[in-house]
């Protein structure tokens, strides 16, 4: 095998830098990627995999991309969760070698800043984790915000940790488990994460002594994880990462804790099929910027437990209502770019001058934000405390109204970017550049006048520079000193030596002016630097304001109430609706809840299609949007003090998993009975199916039992056993609600209302028949049913003595019921196997 050329020795010197991410090699008007990460990027981005110098038995497979289209790979890549080193040509070769080439920038799904990259809609967060046997510390930097926060958690709930933060990336180290999550994992040396190196690290970047000020004495868990990931954040960026100036000391007991299987199956940010719509977030958001966007996806994902701050936007909405003040604040809010990311861009200096352009304009609108929120800064302290911070920086705007043009070009590499008369400099090489043009016509006359061609012009192309162009008619009046340079099909084109002095002077004009241009670019860059935490000051307080102007927004439109937060453990809501739902249907029927000291467990018993999961669903995001700080849809509300919301609704099957939907249940059954707390809400759909009939009773009603009598959650439990209305007449604290439905001949009408007491009966046939099961099977099992009623088979469990005194039913027999909750599309082979034998064990 024959040396590697010297280009692909520079290749290799620059590869072995970035040996865990792709590197693109710039060479010429490609980026090319060669050996395992041409292999690689040819399958993620189905680009052809070529080779390179297939001769002497030394190909190297080889895949590029087109320079102009790198934003768009790039963004393919970073979705896909990989991360990339970009390696320009910097400079001319020396002659010999190739030329010099230098990694000028790295990106990673968790440290992007670039706009073309990142989601508008959603913050883009690097996280990193550290870990001993027990616990786990980790921190996370929003490179958008600068906001680097630590924390410490049980390793158990490092899970629920890590779908609250919604990492793009993680950082772990080497010898940690690994872990289920959605953000792309890098894996980083064991080393990184020495306490005491992470410690020095973060103290010399702060400037402090130690970590006290932030509340991180000896923790040395939230330091190695803030340690690392400010060390990694940094080589990524190439940054000193000046602007991340503090390190927040994070809490999971400052938000409403929640499980992943919840925060799933709730949909707050994404249905459970991954759409971003139908969704909370999607209902919910009226926000005009994006900055309101991210922060109110944050939010629904943490909703906050101080009262403090719930109460000061519940305050802040009613203001904005009762004045009358929304929809003219939504209109200034709406003219407000992105300058959360446009000050991330000016502190990573890859702030385009558009971004800048966005800012000044930015600046000049938001007094009149400010001054729709003085209005109602009286009333509420919330409104007033964001109408004072939002001033826009005097110097700063100074700065861009004298530096910057209008209408800047896109990049600098255009020239038209800084204004004229902010330096003498570029006035002057542009007056050159312009009075030298102006300078043709002259030299046109006067040539004319030389010659006698009246059809004479000047003119420029990038081929041949300046040229006097005459008719081919003409030619022969031409002067001798004239020097032909081009004949065309009816003309000639000449230089002069007037003519090439002169194009010199304005090349050299055009060119310097274009360097100059990029310098004083940079430097405005740099002068705003200090300006960049005002910046980030007002795209927190914009953003603040566009959540709760948006929230005011939907309570005015959809007819949302102020909740009342109290103390209590306990939840009163009269007329909840399901937003998301509600947004869906024509008519939507609101329903009544009242859990509290004397009722603590709620069995739900109603049809399918009744609306149980809606009532529970709807009662959680009642208690998520009310710790948001939004107005509630429910006429009224009473929200106690909730601080975890557990959920184990609809059966979603985790069979990549290697876990059938039992196992996920009964999982799912253990975290909650594990740590639920009288200041949870529960709210469990069908548990116990999947299993034999008796199995999921007696498991559905013994967790109903210990949630009520153990755990003292307050609980909706939602079920087709109806053995489990008995549980209340045994339970103090427990009460039976049902969701209503009429019969119509053999139709069914759904109500969708809850009331009190058991359901009669389920209702399954003409579910069954809504659903489109043959009128054969129908008739049979309609035969079937008076025929087992007429046996009433007797009670197996918990037959208790008294008797039920909700509306006077036939506990109906447990085969029926399973035939009740039959649902077509999911019923497999072997279910329908076991129930065709229990009918004829029944039969028999
Ligand atoms: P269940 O859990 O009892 O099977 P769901 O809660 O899934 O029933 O509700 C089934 C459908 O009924 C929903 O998709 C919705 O269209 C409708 N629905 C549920 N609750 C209501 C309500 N309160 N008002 C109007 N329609 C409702």
């Amino acid at each position: 095998m024959s040396a590697p050329t010297p280009l692909m020795q520079q290749y290799l010197g620059i590869k072995k830098k970035y040996p865990d991410m792709l590197l693109l090699f710039r060479m010429g008007d490609f980026y090319e990627l060669f050996y395992e990460d041409a292999e690689r990027a040819a399958e993620l981005l189905n680009i052809t995999l070529t080779r390179r110098g297939s001769s002497a038995g030394n190909s190297i497979p080889m895949a590029g991309v087109p320079f102009h289209a790198i934003g768009q790979y790039l963004a393919r890549l970073i979705k896909l969760g990989e991360s990339a080193a970009i390696c320009e040509q910097i400079g001319a070769s020396d002659g010999k070698g190739p030329m010099r080439r230098e990694v000028t920038r790295v990106v990673t799904p968790g440290t992007l800043v670039e706009e073309s990259m990142l989601s508008a809609q959603q913050s883009c967060v690097l996280m990193a984790i550290s870990g001993d046997k027990e616990r786990r510390g980790y921190a996370q930097l929003d490179l958008s915000t600068a906001r680097l926060c630590a924390g410490e958690c049980s390793t158990a709930e490092m899970a629920s940790v890590i779908a609250r933060i919604r990492p793009a990336e993680i950082l772990l180290p080497e010898s940690m488990p690994a872990l289920a999550a959605n953000g792309a994992i890098k894996r980083l040396p064991n080393w990184r994460f020495a306490t005491e190196d992470c410690e020095r690290l973060l103290v010399t970047h702060f400037g402090v002594r130690d970590l006290s000020g932030f509340g991180l004495n000896n923790q040395p868990l939230p330091i190695a994880a803030a340690g690392a990931l400010l060390r990694y954040a940094k080589d990524v960026t190439k940054r000193p990462l000046a602007d991340v100036e503090g390190l927040v000391r994070e809490n999971e007991t400052d938000f409403i804790g929640m499980t992943v299987a919840t925060r799933n199956s709730l949909e707050l940010t994404a249905t459970l099929s991954g759409e971003r719509a139908p969704t909370l977030l999607s209902v919910v958001n009226r926000c005009q910027t994006a900055m309101g966007s991210r922060l109110l996806s944050t939010l629904l994902h943490q909703p906050p437990r101080q009262r403090t701050t719930i109460l000061a936007r519940h305050d802040a909405i009613a203001t904005l209502l009762e004045g009358g003040i929304t929809t003219a604040l939504q209109e200034t809010l709406s003219s407000i770019a992105d300058i959360e990311r446009i000050a991330a861009g000016i502190a990573l200096f890859s702030s385009r001058p558009r971004d800048l352009a966005a800012l000044r304009a930015t600046f000049v609108a938001l007094p009149a934000t400010a001054m729709q929120l003085r209005r109602g800064a009286e009333a509420s302290v919330l409104l007033k405390k964001l109408s004072d911070s939002l001033s826009p920086p005097e110097a700063a705007l100074n700065l861009l109204n004298t530096a910057i043009t209008l209408e800047p070009a896109a990049t600098t590499r255009d020239g038209g970017v800084i204004a004229d008369g902010y330096s003498s400099e570029l006035d002057e090489l542009r007056r050159l550049q312009n009075g030298a043009r102006g300078d043709l016509d002259t030299m046109a006359e006067a040539a004319r006048e030389e010659s006698g061609i009246a059809g004479l012009r000047v003119e420029f192309n990038k081929v041949h520079g300046f040229f006097i162009e005459i008719p081919k008619s003409q030619s022969a009046r031409a002067p001798m000193a004239w020097q032909r340079r081009q004949t065309i099909k009816n003309a000639e084109r000449f230089i002069t030596p007037q003519l090439k002095k002169h194009e010199e002077k304005v090349l050299a004009a055009d060119e310097r002016a274009r360097a100059l241009e990029k310098r004083l670019y940079d430097d405005v860059l740099i002068a705003l630097q200090p300006h960049v935490p005002a910046i980030r000051t007002l795209a927190a307080a914009t953003a603040e304001a566009d959540v709760v102007a948006g929230f005011a927004n939907i309570a005015a439109q959809k007819k949302w109430h102020r909740p009342m937060m109290t103390d209590k453990t306990a939840l009163c809501i009269v007329e909840g609706r399901h937003p998301v739902v509600e947004a869906q249907t024509s008519h939507f029927v609101g329903n009544d809840l009242r859990l509290g000291d004397e009722t603590r467990l709620g069995i739900v018993t109603g049809p399918n299609m009744g609306g149980k999961s809606t009532y529970l669903r709807q009662t959680a995001l009642i208690v998520i949007l009310s710790h948001c700080g939004a107005f509630v849809p429910a006429a009224s509300a009473e929200i106690g003090s909730i601080n975890h919301i557990f959920t184990r609704i609809g059966a979603a099957d985790d069979l990549a998993g290697g876990r059938s939907t039992f196992m996920v249940e009964m999982t799912e059954a253990a975290e909650i009975t594990h740590n639920a707390d009288t200041h949870s809400l529960v709210l469990l759909d069908e548990i116990g199916r999947g299993t034999s009939t008796y199995d999921g009773l007696a498991l559905a009603w013994a967790l109903a039992e210990r949630l009520l009598l153990h755990n003292r959650a307050l609980t909706l439990f939602a079920t087709h056993y109806f053995e489990l209305t008995q549980l209340p007449d045994e339970c103090a604290g427990a009460i039976n609600r049902h969701l209503s439905a009429r019969e119509h001949g053999e139709e069914i009408v759904f109500l969708h209302r809850v009331e009190d007491g058991a359901a009669s009966r389920s209702y399954g046939l003409q579910v069954a028949r809504l659903a489109g099961v043959p009128q054969a099977v129908l008739a049979r099992a309609q035969a079937l049913l008076a025929r087992f009623e007429n046996t009433k088979p007797e009670m197996p469990l918990f037959s208790s003595a008294s008797s039920i005194s909700e509306p006077p039913t036939t506990p109906p027999h447990p085969v029926l019921e399973k035939l009740a909750r039959i649902d077509p599309d999911t019923l497999s082979p072997r279910e329908s196997q076991e129930l065709l034998y229990a009918l004829k064990q029944l039969l028999n």
